[in-house]
């Protein structure tokens, strides 16, 4: 841990932009790069799932700049957000854009990521602990189970015009986890189309809503059930969606990490 510490001043005039994952909730998730980068950054640009626990990492004095987005509620457009963050690294400042979950899954850092380089601004992508490999792990839910499951597949539930764009007739088949991001509002559709293209309707499924947090809640249903299963559980987001076979084999009594950190 001796270099966590280090405080190596950014070369003169050379600013940068690290697009940092921040994982999904839980401060103890974030890697040591993150955390070695919050604590040297001048600015840092963060989004609306970031709690306060990872932002007071920041080096003191680092300026905080809110930039969250919810849905149907862009507080900030991406253009406005890649011209900030642009403008504080052509100013030598060093720059920490940090995302929930993994930067490079639905997080727009690719966006991000090509606007900054096609300006000669110098970018670091640092992976973070995606709300998959989260929420499962949090949950007791193995993705792949040798018993269960031999792909896993990520997709998004958002839809422009109430219908998720996806491959319904490729995800409805075969012995496969499906995790659907951003598919709170849709999963009703997202059940009837896969059930459609011959999903049994029986599969069983999960909902993890504020995955990795003491507010946790995980409901377990079947696909039929799925759009109930969220309603009447006042389920509002951010939650992710376990679609398999999987879920059958989730352990009950999984001892959260808060749970443990509190018994030490
Ligand atoms: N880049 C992020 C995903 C951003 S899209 C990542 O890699 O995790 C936002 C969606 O992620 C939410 O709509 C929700 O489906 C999911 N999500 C993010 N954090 C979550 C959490 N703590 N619990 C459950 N779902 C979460």
């Amino acid at each position: 841990m001796s270099n966590l510490s280090s405080n190596r001043p950014a070369s003169p005039g050379q600013g940068i932009v690290h697009i940092v994952g921040a994982g999904p909730g839980d401060a103890d998730l974030l890697t040591l790069r993150a955390l070695k980068l919050l604590r040297q950054a001048d600015v840092v640009f963060h989004d609306r799932l970031i709690g306060p626990e990872i932002l007071d990492f920041a080096r003191p004095g680092a300026k905080l700049v809110y930039v969250g987005k919810a849905k149907a509620n862009h507080s900030r457009p991406q253009g406005e957000i890649n011209a900030l963050m642009a403008a504080h690294a052509a100013a030598g400042r060093r720059v920490v854009r940090l995302k929930g979950g993994d930067p490079f899954v639905f997080g727009r850092g690719g966006e991000e990521m090509d606007y900054l380089l096609a300006r000669g601004i110098p970018v670091e992508i640092v992976p973070g602990i995606t709300a998959a490999t989260g929420c499962a792990a949090f949950a007791g839910i193995p993705l792949t189970h040798r018993d269960h499951a031999t792909a896993v597949t990520f997709v998004s539930g958002h839809a422009k015009d109430g219908e998720p764009d996806l491959d319904w007739a490729g995800l409805a088949t075969g012995r496969q986890t499906l995790v659907v991001y951003m598919g709170v509002s849709t999963a009703g559709t997202v059940a009837r189309r896969l059930i459609g293209n011959g999903m049994a309707a029986t599969t069983p499924v999960a909902v993890v809503e504020n995955g990795t947090l003491p507010t946790q809640k995980t409901v377990i249903g079947t696909l039929i059930t799925l759009e109930s299963l969220i309603e009447s559980n006042g389920i509002t987001g951010p939650a992710l969606i376990i679609i398999g076979d999987v879920v059958r084999a989730a352990a009950a009594n999984i001892a959260p990490a808060w749970s443990l950190a509190a018994a030490e």
